[in-house]
């Protein structure tokens, strides 16, 4: 076999290693989080801290794609939480909304408290979702058929993941998007778990 074909097989079972990678872990997050509230690792979390460093994390991803990412947050927020989960999901939500973006488009994200909840919410200025989508958005496996998904990958698990938390924390996530002009998700999380208040 000649080597540059070598190489190119090569290369194509990399990117398919990463991909299934990609799937177990996302399948792993879901059926830990399946098992109950109890294995919940909950401390006492700086919302504005870990928003930052979430950011920087994915601040090459966006980049890459000439998106913006700008930190919105005018006041410290402290929430009761598991910063791993939480993490886990709203990097999703930040991925999804650089994802599926426009060039030279920007991502904003805030937090605040209101009425005994952390607000954290991610803003896009990207392709937007159909409002018929909405309510199947959440559901395992579920994409938005665009050519612009298909051309991107995914696996589709990254909003049924921060739903199953938001719900565990007695939280709740919604969406609100026009097509061709941007989404926004908004995650209401306690500041404090349910036996203490
Ligand atoms: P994965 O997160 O598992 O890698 P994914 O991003 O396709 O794959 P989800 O995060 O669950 O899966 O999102 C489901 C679908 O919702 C996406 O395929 C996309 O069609 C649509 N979607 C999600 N976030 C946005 C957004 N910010 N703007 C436009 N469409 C979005
Ligand atoms: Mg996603």
């Amino acid at each position: 076999v000649p080597a540059e074909l070598y190489r190119e097989f090569m290369e194509d079972i990399a990117s398919e290693i990463e991909r299934e990678n990609k799937i177990i872990n996302d399948l792993l997050s879901l059926v830990k989080m399946d098992k109950s509230a109890s294995d919940l690792n909950i401390t006492s979390v700086n919302i504005n801290e870990m928003l930052d460093l979430i950011l920087k994390r994915l601040k090459p991803i966006a980049e890459k794609q000439h998106v913006d990412l700008v930190l919105e947050s005018f006041r410290p927020v402290t929430a009761e939480i598991d910063e791993v989960k939480l993490t886990l999901a709203i990097t999703n939500l930040v991925e999804n909304a650089i994802k599926y973006n426009k060039p030279n488009g920007s991502v904003k994200i805030t937090a605040e408290e209101s009425r005994q909840m952390a607000v954290i919410r991610i803003q896009d200025t990207g392709i937007g979702i159909e409002e018929e989508h909405f309510n199947r958005l959440f559901e395992r496996f579920y994409r938005v058929d665009t050519s612009r998904s298909r051309a991107i990958g995914g696996t589709g698990l990254g909003l049924s993941i921060v739903k199953h938390l938001a719900v565990l924390y007695g939280g709740e996530v919604s969406v609100e998007s026009t097509p061709g002009v941007g989404t926004t998700f908004t995650v209401r999380l306690p500041l404090l778990l349910p036996e203490k208040t």
